[in-house]
Parts: C-alpha cells; structure tokens; sequence
C-alpha cells in the first residue's frame, strides 16, 4: 500500500492523516528518518516555519528531507511547509529545505486579516476550492519550470515544480480531499515510474 508521511514535529499534523485516509491511502507520522525511510511521499504541515525548522535541526531530519526530495520523492508543503520547501525567503538571508524553486514572503495577506477563507481556482483541481489562510504566505515569484495552479488576488498561491507541490493555504482543514486526493495521485506516479525503470 502506498504510504504518505506527514512530519510530524510541530503543526497541523492529524488534520493532514485524516484527509491522507481520507484518499485511501496509508498516513505515516515522520519524526525520525528512520520513519521518513518508511514513505513513499511526504507532507510538511502547516505551523510556525521558523519552529519547524529548529526542530528540524534538534532530530537531525533536514538533510534526510533535503535528501528525499532530491532523490525525487514527492513532497507537499502547506503554508508553514510552503516556506520551509521554497528556495529564498523575503527578508531571511537563508533557506530551510530549499528544493522548490520560488521565492515567498512570510505572513502576507495584512495584520489585520489574520485568517479567512476563500473559494480558489485550481488548475487541474477544482474551480470552487474552499481555501483557508490562516498567516498566510505567497509566493513572490517562480523559476520558469514552476507551474502556477492558483492565485488569490493577484498573489501566487498554490505551484507544482515537477515532484513537488506547495501552497500557502490549508486543504487539510476542510472536508474537500481533492487537493490530497491529487498529491496522492503524484505519489502513486512516482511509485509507478520507479517501478518501470
Ligand atoms: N505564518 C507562519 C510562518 O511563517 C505560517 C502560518 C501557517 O502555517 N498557517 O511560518
């Protein structure tokens, strides 16, 4: 059975293991690499990113993360996970996982709005996604072999870069699988292509 990992260190984790199960496929809580050599695919959750990353450090996974994705093992990062995968952040001089090529910025749909909820277009996906920001990010700008699958008042908000998936909302909150369910699919396409090599 295919086997998607959710890291589990800080953040929206059980949200993400209920739509996992939700798409039929088996969810895996990733704190150590020895779990991350387990799954077939891997979710960074929504959260805090600069918290995440410490923790990141403090069980030694980065570099085993940085390593999956190289290795060309899916991954999909929302919002908090969003940051963590792209390569340049607005204001920080460094990056944390750093695969996804893209720029963000932290926290950028204004104070005063701190969390709401939208219906989105996304490509491929759905033409009424109910999204929900919560301290959102969005992303500035992408390499050209970054696909742009939705945006929300002009800011990017959702890409694919070819194994890897990111956006600066939280599909896990609502009852919609569709955005797992299609991160699920790439997992299984992943699987499938190794399988013929
Ligand atoms: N604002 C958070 C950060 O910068 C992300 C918020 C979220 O994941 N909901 O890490």
């Amino acid at each position: 059975m295919v086997k998607i990992g959710v890291l589990a260190l800080q953040g929206a984790v059980s949200e993400h293991v209920r739509s996992i199960e939700a798409c039929g496929v088996e969810a895996i809580i990733v704190k150590s690499t020895d779990e991350l050599n387990l799954v077939d695919g891997l979710i960074l959750p929504g959260g805090e990113s600069t918290t995440m990353r410490k923790l990141m450090d403090r069980h030694d996974i980065l570099t085993p993360v940085i390593e999956f994705a190289q290795a060309g093992k899916p991954m999909f990062g929302t919002c908090a996970g969003l940051i963590l995968l792209a390569k340049e952040i607005v204001g920080y001089d460094f990056a944390h996982i750093g695969v996804l090529n893209a720029t963000v910025e932290r926290n950028s749909f204004g104070r005063q709005v701190d969390s709401f909820e939208t219906q989105l277009e996304v490509k491929g996906i759905a033409t009424d996604f109910p999204a929900v920001f919560i301290r959102a990010p969005h992303i500035v700008e992408v390499e050209p072999n970054v696909e742009i699958l939705a945006t929300h008042e002009g800011k990017i908000v959702m890409v694919r870069q070819g194994h890897l998936l990111g956006c600066s909302f939280h599909p896990e909150l609502t009852v919609d699988h569709r955005i797992t369910a299609y991160f699920t699919e790439m997992v299984k396409e992943s699987l499938a292509k190794k399988a013929t090599v």
